[in-house]
């Protein structure tokens, strides 16, 4: 049947026309076809098989053998493993590289199918080859690239590594630098004025850890009054209108305490001008202040005595001409009971007149001095006789005169003459009786101290403490004090110039004058002369002295709210050979505790502001450190205070106001004890 549709002849055609176009169709694939018979080696391809591989298709070589040299040699074993491995799967695909006769390099694409017999075994390959070398030319240079990319990729990606770690070593920098300040509170605020950064400065002069205040809104460190009239609203309005606020005032700590700050606050913006918030940066100046003051006092001291000087100078010289007048008329005029009366009495007032004259030029330090090299102790224990007798019997006059004590240069009648001064004043001031202490120590007014008193230099000198239990002066009575006529008593009762006259000579002295006193209690005027360090003796005649237990520089925690009390305490303790720390309340106490393990002393005040008193700081301390020896002050009599349940009776106390003595037996008690 299909003999009849498709002749022979007609067929053989078709089948020539397919071959012709199969060939057309290879040709301008450029796929060359082959057959391999595994058991004859019998090796057949089509002409383009033969150009493929560089060899002429005129003269083929029968074995798949000679074709191999054509191949890149790395190739071989690629080409075998993917027959081998098509072995099992039946078709393989492999990519290799041919050189031609005249040297160029081919891609070549071989695709083949493997024939098996029944036993599984091959028989014949049959498969095509075609070239990729344009292909594998774009690969390249894709992979290229792609390889040129990744580099560039990497290279940025190294560079932004970089900088990423210059901008954390930066910031790193930054917080090292602003966490190391602790002179400064540096924070910053968002838009609003909340706290954002909170540094250790700022921990330490506002008294918040930074856990509690981020997030706040800063106006709690502004005074009550000045909440309530808008200044927090104003600094930050004002920093954003012109870039910055500056201003001093007071401003509050966590516990309530206020101290004096300088703030500045900066507004920080984008570079697009928008604003980010701000930075502030708050100095504790309560001390600097205090200093300006201190150095105020002294310049008014200094100005008084200028004028008052030159007055009692001129009205000296005068008091001279009248007294001298008037001696004359008493010779010159008959002898008349009434005349004689009338010039005594004006020589008396004279001879007053120049008693206050003398007193003013001592004020003035105009007043002629003997210095001589002395023993303080000596004219103590010479004075204490006198005091004794004169003060009454209400009065305990108690000396405690420090073993080793230096020599002093100074004028001792006029030294004596300000102890006694001061001693009326004690006087006065106990009307109900009392006890008055003298002592004496060798001291040093350190840097700090100088630095905070004006006129003072830092060094070694010989302390003279005059202490009374009376009724005490308030800080402006203290203020005034040393002003010539300055006087609380009544007319008649006070000149006002006992102080002053101790002033001007301590000072005309080379030494330093100052009065810590409490209202109800008492007060302290400590006296400083400089230490003689020349060879002369001093004569220190079979003298009792005693030793004050001292320190071996054990570190004690002094807690005081009061500053001068403070300062003074922390004076004392350190005189006595004691390392010192303060605080004015409990909560930097035991932030202080915290900081400096070797505390061996916890010295607090029973009444301490902040919401915790001595006792119950005394109990958190030793919840931290339960060796450490605790000793309490107060000015509250033992009886009021235990009775009240505020202290418990075994408790260690010294009562204000405390002597050199009283503390440096009670602290050596206390630490041994
Ligand atoms: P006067 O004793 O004549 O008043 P002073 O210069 O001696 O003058 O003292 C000035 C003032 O200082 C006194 O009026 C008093 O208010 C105060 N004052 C001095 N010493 C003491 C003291 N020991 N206790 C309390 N107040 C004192
Ligand atoms: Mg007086």
């Amino acid at each position: 049947m299909s003999e009849d549709r498709f002749p022979r002849a007609q067929i053989e055609q078709r089948l020539r026309a397919t071959e012709e176009r199969f060939r057309i169709a290879q040709a301008a694939g450029g796929i060359g076809w082959f057959e391999w018979d595994l058991v004859t080696d019998a090796w057949e391809y089509s002409t383009h098989v033969a150009i493929l591989f560089g060899f002429n298709p005129a003269t083929p070589r029968p074995l798949f053998a000679d074709w191999q040299p054509a191949i890149f040699i790395d190739d071989v074993p690629k080409l075998r493993s993917a027959v081998e491995v098509a072995g099992e799967r039946g078709a393989y695909y492999v990519e290799f590289r041919v050189t031609h006769p005249d040297g160029s390099v081919h891609w070549i694409a071989g695709r083949g199918e493997i024939t098996k017999n029944a036993t599984g075994q091959a028989r014949r390959v049959a498969g095509v080859y075609y070239e990729i070398s344009e292909r594998k030319a774009l690969e390249a240079q894709f992979l290229a690239l792609n390889e040129g990319l990744e580099a560039r990729v990497a290279d940025r990606a190294r560079q932004l590594a970089a900088t990423a770690a210059q901008l954390e070593e930066t910031e790193r920098r930054f917080h090292l630098l602003i966490d190391a300040v602790t002179e400064y509170a540096i924070f910053m605020l968002d838009t609003a004025g909340n706290v954002v950064s909170w540094n250790p400065g700022a921990e330490r002069i506002k008294g918040y850890s930074s856990a509690e205040i981020l997030g706040q809104h800063f106006s709690r460190f502004y005074t009550e009054d000045d909440r309530r009239k808008g200044l927090p609203r104003t600094a930050l309005a004002t920093a954003e209108r012109t870039g910055k606020y500056e201003a001093e005032g007071w401003r509050c700590r966590k516990d309530g305490t206020t101290f004096m700050a300088n703030v500045v606050i900066n507004a920080i913006r984008h570079a697009s001008g928008r604003l980010l918030g701000f930075a502030k940066i708050t100095r504790d100046i309560t001390e600097k202040k205090a200093a300006e003051e201190q150095l105020r006092q002294a310049q008014k001291m200094e100005a008084v005595g200028q004028l008052t000087g030159g007055v009692a100078h001129d009205f000296n010289n005068l008091l001279t001409v009248i007294m001298g007048n008037l001696e004359n008329l008493d010779r010159i005029l008959p002898p008349a009971p009434s005349t004689q009366r009338i010039i005594a009495a004006a020589l008396r007032a004279a001879s007053r007149a120049a008693m206050l004259t003398h007193r003013l030029l001592a004020f003035s330090r105009r007043q002629p001095l003997t210095p001589e090299v002395l023993s303080a102790n000596k004219l103590v224990a010479g004075i204490s006789e006198l005091l004794r007798r004169t003060l009454g019997e209400s009065i305990l006059v108690e000396t405690v005169l420090a073993g080793g004590l230096w020599p002093t240069l100074a004028d001792g009648n006029q030294l004596e003459n300000a102890l006694i001064n001061l001693a009326i004043n004690a006087r006065d001031a106990m009307p109900e009786g009392g006890k008055l202490t003298i002592e004496t120590a060798n001291t040093h007014l350190d840097e700090a101290y100088a630095r905070m008193h004006d006129e003072v230099q830092p060094g070694q000198y010989v302390g003279i403490f005059v202490t009374d239990t009376g009724i005490g002066m308030t800080p402006e009575t203290v203020a005034h004090a040393f002003e010539p006529f300055f006087t609380t008593k009544e007319i008649g009762q006070g000149t006002g110039l006992g102080l002053s006259q101790v002033y001007g000579f301590i000072k005309q002295s080379g030494g330093h004058v100052k009065i810590y006193s409490e209202v109800g209690l008492g007060t302290t005027v400590k006296l400083y002369l400089p230490r003689y360090r020349g060879t002369e003796q001093a004569v220190d005649e079979k003298l009792e002295t005693h030793q004050l237990p001292r320190g071996r520089s054990e570190l004690v925690l002094v807690v005081e709210d009061d500053p001068d009390v403070r300062d003074y305490t922390v004076e004392m303790v350190g005189d006595l050979g004691y390392s010192v720390l303060s605080a004015p309340d409990g909560a930097s106490a035991l932030r202080l505790l915290d900081s400096h393990r070797e505390v061996s002393l916890l010295f607090t005040d029973v009444g301490l502001p902040g919401g915790m008193n001595g006792r119950q700081l005394a109990e958190q301390a030793l919840r931290r450190q339960p060796q450490l020896k605790v000793l309490y002050t107060t000015g509250y009599a033992r009886n009021a205070i235990v009775n009240q349940g505020r202290l418990d009776p075994a408790v260690e106390v010294v009562f204000k106001p405390f002597t050199y003595s009283d503390l440096a037996t009670k602290i050596r008690h206390v630490l041994e004890g």
